[in-house]
């Protein structure tokens, strides 16, 4: 599969066209971000490693029935994916309280919610992300009711499959973002999962595995990302 075109650079990703129009290469990049991108470092090898735990997540995924963009790991920074007109809608999954939730709601880091919560953001740096309900996403024909609903059903879905497979690897799942697109009529997991959009904390010592520890300044960022490849290649 060629790499050709550049089509788009995100913060943490560059897109490239392929002679395929139905498929497009991700470029994993070391840069890493926080707070809309104010706060910007390098961080050695990142890339490397969030495409093969991402890789790795999708498989898993795929072995449960739940389809995503992707297709294959091309090589050590790129991954062959499913083009998707991406759905502008950011969907986050809580299962214990963590960052902006405890600030929002003044509750205390670590409580264990005693459901589920999913929430929508919108996709948008500009505007801070700002949290939209269903009634928003219709009124801006962000995505069908429908769509919404099998979203919705998907990120739930991800969530049963993800827990235990975590905490076979001594990590529990506090919370993580997805993204969703159509493709073909078909809505597919897309973006990706790794320690830069999902809280990981250690099951036993609760120590920090994800993106926090650049956040809060930590540090041992890539580290944490190395020691959670480790458990996923141990597992898998
Ligand atoms: N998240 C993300 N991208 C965003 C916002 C959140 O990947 O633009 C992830 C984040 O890593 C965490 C979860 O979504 O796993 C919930 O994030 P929260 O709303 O607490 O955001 P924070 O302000 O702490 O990043």
């Amino acid at each position: 599969m060629e790499k050709r075109d550049f089509l788009y650079e995100g913060k943490a990703k560059k897109l490239f066209r392929t002679d395929d129009p139905d498929l497009v290469i991700v470029e994993f990049k070391d840069v890493a971000t926080a707070f809309d991108g104010l706060k910007k470092e390098s961080l050695e090898n990142k890339g490397i490693l969030n495409n093969q735990i991402s890789s790795l997540f999708f498989h898993h995924l795929a072995k449960e029935n739940i389809p995503s963009h992707y297709v294959k790991t091309l090589s050590e920074r790129d991954m062959l994916v499913k083009s998707l007109e991406i759905i502008p809608v950011e969907i986050i999954v809580r299962n214990i309280v963590a960052g902006s939730l405890a600030k929002r709601m003044g509750l205390e880091e670590g409580t264990v919610l005693k459901k589920t919560v999913l929430e929508h953001n919108l996709k948008d740096d500009e505007l801070h992300d700002p949290m939209l309900n269903r009634y928003h996403i219709y009124a801006l024909d962000l995505a069908t009711p429908e769509e919404m609903d099998t979203i919705e059903t998907m990120a739930l879905q991800i969530n049963q499959v993800l827990r235990p497979f975590l905490l076979k690897m001594n990590i529990v799942l506090v919370d993580f973002k997805l993204e969703f697109g159509r493709h073909k009529g078909e809505i597919l997991l897309g973006d990706e999962i790794t320690p830069d959009t999902c809280r990981f904390w250690d099951a036993a010592s609760g120590e920090k595995l994800d993106k926090d520890r650049f956040r809060r300044e930590m540090g041992k960022v890539t580290e944490a990302y190395q020691e959670v490849l480790r458990r996923l290649q141990e597992v898998d």
